[in-house]
């Protein structure tokens, strides 16, 4: 394997394990939302997107010959900048949320155009391909968070005002 391969191929590695995170970061917050179905919706949706972010990542790392096995201690033994941060004591959880996922979408989205970097510079078409729309589905969420943080945020301080569950 050539350094190039070996950096992209660390690269992988690092965004399936990052995929992990995301799904241990998004699926008990969905599953602790009750009063904003808007965003266990839209985290339900990036949530499957994110299962096929994973098989994307699968199928270009069995191309390269990496095992199952290896990558799940990557995924297990990541320790990580972006460390799932848990809000669940805070009385405003659903707007802290939205603080840490529109930050962890965009180091997301920093790793895959890290990557199609690699994967233009080597040519290699079919990883450009599927690394492009794991991007895709980061910016599509970066974007809808970015479009409702305002409104959560006002959804959460009328429900406080009027005296109604509002943090979750
Ligand atoms: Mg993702
Ligand atoms: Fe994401």
């Amino acid at each position: 394997m050539t350094d190039t391969d070996d950096i992209f191929v660390t690269g992988l590695r690092n965004a399936h394990a990052m995929e992990h995170q995301a799904l241990s970061i998004m699926k008990p917050q969905v599953a602790r939302i009750e009063q904003y179905p808007e965003v266990a919706h839209r985290l339900q949706l990036h949530i499957t997107e994110t299962e096929n972010q994973i098989q994307r990542l699968e199928q270009l790392l069995d191309g390269f010959g990496e095992n199952k096995s290896i990558l799940k201690d990557a995924a297990l033994s990541l320790s990580g900048a972006m460390a799932a941060i848990a809000h669940t004591a805070a009385p405003d959880e659903i707007v802290k949320n939205s603080f840490a996922n529109y930050a962890f979408e965009h180091f997301e989205i920093a790793a895959y155009k890290s990557l199609i970097a690699l994967s233009g510079q080597a040519g290699n078409s079919a990883a450009t391909g599927l690394l492009t729309q794991n991007l895709n589905e980061e910016l599509a969420m970066a974007q809808w968070l970015d479009q409702n943080i305002e409104t959560i945020t006002l959804k959460y301080a009328s429900l406080r005002q009027s005296g109604e569950s509002a943090k979750k």
